[in-house]
């Protein structure tokens, strides 16, 4: 194998790299090669909430670990400071690796970081990850597509917005159209207006919904139900953050495919919670 090139010192006049890498779904061996590779090379790393324990474990020693937050409601640092952080820290002439769960263009607001580095002219490279909807669908049994069931997918964010008339701000006539996979990001504290509003859209209550709570991390829960359903059974079950919702008549799928993964050898025994 080729030994990677030698890295130069930092000098104020050698402008950093950043590279925003996606950490994906939390399960280490989801990492891609390339990701892998950078975070065992990493100088600084700047990382999300949403990075397993298991992938900063990859990390260094010698390495810079500084944590940026997110969770929603209590962030560590707000947005534009942890771009200024990221535009500082390059400038010094660091390679910086932004490490973000998932893949960094999806939900992740790397888009709202590559563009604040091509403003600044900071050299970047984005490395893709496994997007939470991927690593769910794998680790829960629930085919995105499938001929016999949806020819589309459409992943959303059920964030709410605060302050706005429409707090989540959705285009549910598309949201409600057959055929289609529904993946709700950010989605479960709004469960009940986002169940409720696709059945004002048209969608049967009884269309198969279910929630996939840490997805590929260990303690991870798959709760199956119907958009009727699910709410009750998120509250009964105290459905934690980080958890996606899947909508349509995929999630049916889930009762044959899911014995797969439970299958697997190891401490990694998912559990499946199921309501009418
Ligand atoms: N960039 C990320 C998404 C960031 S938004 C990605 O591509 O996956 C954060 C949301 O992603 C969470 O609220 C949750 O809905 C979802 N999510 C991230 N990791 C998850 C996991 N391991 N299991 C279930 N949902 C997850």
């Amino acid at each position: 194998m080729r030994k990677p090139p030698p890295v130069p010192a930092p000098t104020a006049a050698r402008p950093g790299l950043v590279t925003l890498v996606g950490a994906g779904p939390g399960d280490p061996d989801l990492l891609t090669v390339k990701a892998a590779r950078a975070l065992a090379q990493a100088e600084v790393v700047l990382h999300d909430h949403l990075v397993s324990d298991a992938v900063l474990a990859l990390v260094p020693a010698e390495a810079d670990c500084i944590y940026v937050g997110k969770e929603s409601a209590h962030h560590a640092l707000p947005q534009d400071e942890i771009i200024a952080l990221m535009l500082r820290l390059a400038r010094s002439g660091r390679r910086v690796l932004r490490l973000k769960g998932g893949d960094p263009y999806i939900f992740g607001r790397g888009g709202e970081e590559a563009q604040a580095l091509a403003e600044a002219g900071i050299a970047f490279e984005v490395i893709p990850g496994i997007s939470a909807a991927q690593g769910a669908a794998a680790s829960a049994g629930i085919p995105l597509t499938h001929r016999d069931h949806a020819a589309s997918v459409l992943c959303v964010t059920g964030h709410l917005r605060a302050g706005t008339c429409d707090p989540l701000g959705l285009d549910w006539p598309a949201l409600a159209r057959p055929r289609q996979t529904l993946v709700v990001y950010m989605g479960v504290a709004a469960l009940p207006e986002i169940s409720a509003g696709l059945i004002r859209h048209g969608l049967a209550p009884d269309t198969p919904a279910a929630i996939v709570e840490r997805a590929t991390l260990p303690g991870q829960r798959t709760l199956v139900g119907t958009l009727r359903s699910l709410p009750a059974l998120a509250r009964r079950s105290a459905v934690r953050t980080p958890a996606l919702i899947v909508v349509g008549s995929v999630v049916q799928l889930q009762a044959r495919l899911a014995p797969h993964a439970a299958q697997a050898p190891g401490p990694f025994e998912p559990e499946v919670l199921v309501a009418a």
